[in-house]
């Protein structure tokens, strides 16, 4: 039987879950604090998917193909018992890699746990090294060492850890060597992301984005470095290796060299929402099919029509319309994960 196929005929292959719309950073780029001040209204808990609804579509896309599972947020680890998904998740038959986005904060306290319940990949996110560019851009909420404490106790948890730093023009393009030098040092995959246009709310304009040909010739003059193949088809990151064959780097290039053709994730939102791209105004209401009692049959048919009518290529589009603005709201990259 032929595979699940979009309007493009791209695969689903990979799922980001998305299990808290909360986070203890402001970034600016992703929650700035004026829109996610005190007042705003994250999700109350009994809307949020809970542990055997988030188990039972993980099961569902597992019978359409998908092999890959990425726990993500707001910050994941915000949410009591993570470990416990985790090691329902790592159950699952078909499953064959389970992974984490996090900011690092309470890495060092859930590392083990989580590596135990079957984790086996986590990317953490750090923007610079320099305390207070790293204050000014996570919204002063956390310091350098504390991530760094985490990123350490994940490598000790036999965790494969990749760093994910987004450079942004005037805030942090100063530390793209400084973080290179740091994480080849420790023999860490860095992986530097493209400011994108994610959400309304954090301002974005194209003359702050460092494209990843600014990266990589920034690097590239101090430690040379060469392209390589990527690990499989799809892949986000364009590798590229260091001449001495002592480690690797990767940009996420969403902004100037897009990679839509291969793009083969869905995501679902904290509230149970499907979306089939990071930057879209819809997803599909799955906690009300749970909730109002619809069998496995009938979600997995719901999930399939979504995939097969899947017609997405904003990044492609973008770059072709050179940023003609689009008049609907998109959701926010807190809410639907990176
Ligand atoms: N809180 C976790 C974290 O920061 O790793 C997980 C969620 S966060 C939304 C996932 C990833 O998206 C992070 O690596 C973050 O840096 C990235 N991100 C958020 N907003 C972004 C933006 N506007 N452009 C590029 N990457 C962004
Ligand atoms: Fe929180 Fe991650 Fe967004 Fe920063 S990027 S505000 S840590 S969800
Ligand atoms: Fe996938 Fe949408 Fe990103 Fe394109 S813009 S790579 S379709 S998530």
């Amino acid at each position: 039987m032929s595979a699940l196929q979009d309007q493009f005929h791209r695969p689903l292959r990979d799922l980001r879950i998305s299990v808290t719309d909360r986070c203890n950073f402001r970034c600016r780029y992703c929650m700035p604090a004026e829109v996610f001040g005190p007042d705003y209204a994250f999700l109350p808990s009994d809307k949020i998917l809970n542990f055997d609804e988030i188990e039972r579509l993980v099961k569902i896309f597992v019978s359409l193909d998908v092999k890959k599972v990425r726990i993500t947020g707001g910050e994941p680890l915000l949410r009591r018992d993570l470990p416990e998904l985790i090691e329902r998740i790592h159950r699952i038959d078909g499953v064959e890699d389970i992974a984490l986005t996090t900011n690092g904060t309470l890495l060092k306290k859930y590392a083990h746990a989580l590596s135990q319940a079957g984790l086996t990949r986590v990317s953490v996110s750090l923007d610079s090294l320099h305390e207070e560019r790293f204050f000014e851009m996570n919204g002063h909420r956390g310091k350098v060492l504390t991530v760094l404490e985490g990123i350490e106790k994940a490598a000790e948890a036999n965790l494969q850890v990749k760093i994910n730093m987004v450079v942004q023009r005037g805030k942090n393009e100063q530390d793209i060597v400084t973080m290179a030098k740091f994480f080849k040092e420790k023999q860490h995959i860095l992986r530097f992301i493209e400011y994108m246009d994610v959400g309304n709310s954090n301002g974005w304009r194209l003359d702050e984005v460092v494209s990843k040909k600014e990266i990589i010739d920034q690097i590239h003059q101090i430690l040379p470095l060469q392209p390589v193949a990527p690990n499989y088809k799809g892949e986000v990151a364009t590798r590229y290796q260091y001449e001495d064959n002592e480690g690797e780097i990767g940009v996420i290039s969403s902004v100037t060299d897009s990679f839509c053709s291969t793009c083969s994730r869905a995501r679902i939102s904290a509230e149970g929402k499907l979306y089939t791209c990071l930057f879209a105004t819809d997803g599909t209401d799955l906690r009300e099919l749970i909730r109002s009692g619809e069998d496995d049959a009938a979600i997995k048919k719901c999930i399939s029509n979504v995939w097969e009518n899947r017609n997405d290529r904003y990044s492609d589009e973008r770059n072709e319309q050179t940023m003609t603005k689009r008049k609907n709201a998109k959701i926010e990259m807190s809410h639907i994960g990176g």
